[in-house]
């Protein structure tokens, strides 16, 4: 399971399970990368 994603920002992002990290990236995206979105899968594909 992918728990882990580091953000090209430089933040990293971990979360409890893979829909926990979904949740917290796409909050990450919101507040800090407005106008960039990702889909679950394209979160998945560069977490670890
Ligand atoms: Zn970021």
């Amino acid at each position: 399971m992918k728990t882990r994603l580091n953000c090209p920002c430089g933040t990293y992002i971990v979360g409890k399970d893979e829909d926990d990290l979904v949740e917290q990236t796409q909050t990450h995206l919101t507040e800090s990368h407005p106008g960039m979105e990702y889909d679950r899968e394209q979160i998945l594909f560069i977490a670890y």
